[in-house]
């Protein structure tokens, strides 16, 4: 068996949705998983359940596998560093993990890259929070440097007084990361993959939406994003993955800011596939998931290509409905162009439990793409009794719909 295998560290849905990809290309994923039933543990064959943070139990892990790669940023560093030194093959490295694990830490080496921040500072009390805020203009949003995740860790502070109120996060955790509040337009996202020999690609920029700090929802390319300002973004995060070391897929979340600088600001890295890549599992020559594998083995990378002028991506969260596969009829029939991906996951409110995706047709508008999505995880959402939502064109069935082309 000449065939890598990579092992995954944590069994979310990314792990999940990254087995796929491995099975097309005959590797084979090892995932260390956090329990016996989380997402990624149903769709490999090898998933030992451990605690990520004990270094005995990732020294196990790494014995039989090629490559140590990750479903999420939370395993410390030095543990890494342990293991490189007993020669194990981590991609991405630790000094390069060190960007997406501490917002401090990324907003000094953006800076020290010359490319666009909001303005910041490491803030260690309330009067350090005030003074910035007095300085640089209320309001102000206040960070958790490490840990937040989907908005969590993340304060938005009016005033002084509200300022007072978060006094209970300096003894969380201090220094945080203060920075002033972005007047954006939207939010954008810039997905790129690098190999450890340096091969980089960066797939078309998307516009994220998001709803009460999660993702809802991806629109690939982002629509009327001027070619200049997709053209620096672009290469923003091809420069940070080249200057970074990054390996793997990474994105940059991006505040567009229309007429100011070069129109975008840097928000946050994430060094692993990311919601803003989804899209790309059936509307991109090349899938994220993929794309990470071949990444970090240092294969040649795949192209970047969009398949159709436009590519939706719409999350389900939990919802009213408790029984997924209950809506699939109703949701399936509505949208037979749309392609669903669910994680296998049990509903809780708010949880993140699948999306789906949709490719253009030549001509389709980006409003009944999106109302395709929309249509269709709203059904799986909130069930089949709550009625499709869809707008005259996402309900049009056009010849090739009815001849089964799309
Ligand atoms: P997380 O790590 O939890 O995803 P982010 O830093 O991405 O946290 O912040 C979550 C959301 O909060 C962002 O998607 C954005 O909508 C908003 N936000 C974060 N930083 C700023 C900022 N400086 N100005 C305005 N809005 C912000």
């Amino acid at each position: 068996m000449t065939f890598p295998v990579i092992g995954v560290v944590g069994g979310g849905q990314l792990a999940r949705m990254m087995a796929p990809a491995a099975v097309a290309l005959g590797f084979e994923l090892h995932v260390l998983a956090e329990g016996p039933d989380v997402c990624a543990v149903a769709a490999v064959a090898h998933a030992p359940i451990g605690d990520y943070g004990d270094l005995d139990v990732l020294r196990r892990f790494a014995a039989d596998v090629d490559v140590l790669t990750f479903d999420h940023e939370h395993v410390p560093s030095g543990h890494l560093r342990t293991l490189i030194a007993e020669g194990v093959n981590v991609q991405p490295r630790p000094e390069a993990l060190i960007h997406a694990q501490d917002k401090l830490v990324m907003r000094a080496a953006i800076e020290r890259l010359g490319l666009p921040n909001p303005r910041w500072s490491a803030v260690a009390s309330v009067p350090d929070v005030v003074a910035f805020g007095d300085l640089h203009g209320w309001p102000v949003v206040l960070k958790m440097p490490r840990g937040g995740y989907d908005g969590k860790g993340v304060k938005v502070l009016d005033d002084a007084g509200a300022a007072a109120t978060a006094a209970d996060w300096f003894t969380a955790m201090s220094p945080l990361l203060v920075e002033a509040k972005v007047d954006f337009s939207r939010e954008l996202a810039a997905l790129v993959a690098r190999t450890p020999d340096g091969e980089a690609r960066a797939w078309p920029v998307v516009q994220s939406v998001q709803v009460d700090g999660v993702c809802d929802e991806v629109i690939a390319p982002a629509p009327d994003l001027p070619p200049v300002v997709e053209g620096a973004a672009e290469e923003a995060a091809l420069r940070i993955a080249t200057e970074l070391g990054v390996t793997g897929v990474m994105a940059v979340e991006l505040f567009e800011t229309p007429g100011q600088g070069q129109g975008f600001l840097i928000n946050e890295l994430a060094m692993r596939p990311h919601n803003s890549g989804h899209w790309t599992m059936d509307g991109s020559v090349t899938s994220q998931f993929e794309q990470h594998l071949r990444a970090v083995l240092n294969l040649p990378l795949g192209a970047t290509g969009i398949l159709g002028d436009v590519v939706v991506m719409k999350n389900f969260l939990g919802g009213a409905n408790t029984d997924l596969f209950g809506a699939y009829p109703a949701a399936l029939a509505a949208g037979p162009a749309v392609k669903v991906h669910s994680y296998g996951k049990s509903v809780r409110p708010g949880r993140k439990l699948g999306h789906v995706n949709v490719v253009s047709r030549p001509g389709e508008s980006v409003a009944a793409v999106r109302a395709q999505a929309a249509t269709v995880a709203t059904i799986i959402r909130d069930g089949a009794a709550s009625g499709p939502t869809q707008t005259s064109e996402s309900t049009q069935t056009s010849d090739s719909t009815q001849k089964g082309l799309r």
